[in-house]
């Protein structure tokens, strides 16, 4: 197993800058990088972390969707590492849905996302991949793209109305699978 590494929180201002083309996918320290990352995300409960929020300016992020006690309802996926990450189209439709953030302890918020967004990224050994993602992976997707250029969910609430502490969050999922209901809330088209 990869170490573990510290991941930075909102203040800090390594998460705000703008991350940095990566020339090189296959050198070892980005390699390394990748391992320590995917370590990092599954040790917090994560689904997904960006380079950024350990400090390391690259445009790299690791998506791993998989059910856990932050995420109940996340669809199961192999850890992906995705290196200059680029979205080329998106549809209309935007949902709101529930997102918290490694770097934001504490906090969940209820955040518009493209439904469905068209994607290309390369991959760890060097591909270059095309994809279409929907629904709660684009929305992974799109939460880690934003680090890449130093934006955080709270940036693109539209409300403070439409925050809730972690612990209000989890008392309410229990009672009404908030999130479930959530995810299919179609706020424009
Ligand atoms: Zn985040």
């Amino acid at each position: 197993m990869a170490d573990v590494l510290k991941v930075i929180q909102l203040g800090n201002p390594d998460l705000r800058r703008r991350a940095q083309w990566v020339e090189r996918s296959q050198d070892k320290c980005i390699q390394q990088l990748i391992d320590r990352l995917i370590a990092t995300a599954q040790a917090a409960n994560g689904v997904g972390i960006a380079a950024p929020q350990v400090a390391e300016p690259d445009r790299l992020f690791i998506v791993a969707s998989r059910p856990n006690q932050r995420y109940p309802y996340a669809p199961a996926m192999e850890p992906t590492a995705m290196i200059n990450p680029q979205i080329l189209a998106h549809s209309d439709e935007c949902v709101k849905g529930w997102e918290g953030c490694l770097s934001v302890p504490g906090i969940r918020g209820l955040v518009p996302r493209y439904r469905e967004i068209e994607v290309k990224y390369t991959d760890r050994w060097g591909d270059l991949k095309h994809h279409l993602l929907s629904d709660f992976v684009a929305r992974i997707f799109q939460h880690e793209y934003d680090h890449l250029d130093g934006l955080v969910f709270l940036d693109r609430i539209e409300s403070t109305q439409d925050l809730m502490t972690e612990q209000e969050y989890q008392a309410r999922e229990g009672i009404e699978s908030l999130e479930r209901s959530n995810q299919s809330t179609v706020i424009s088209s």
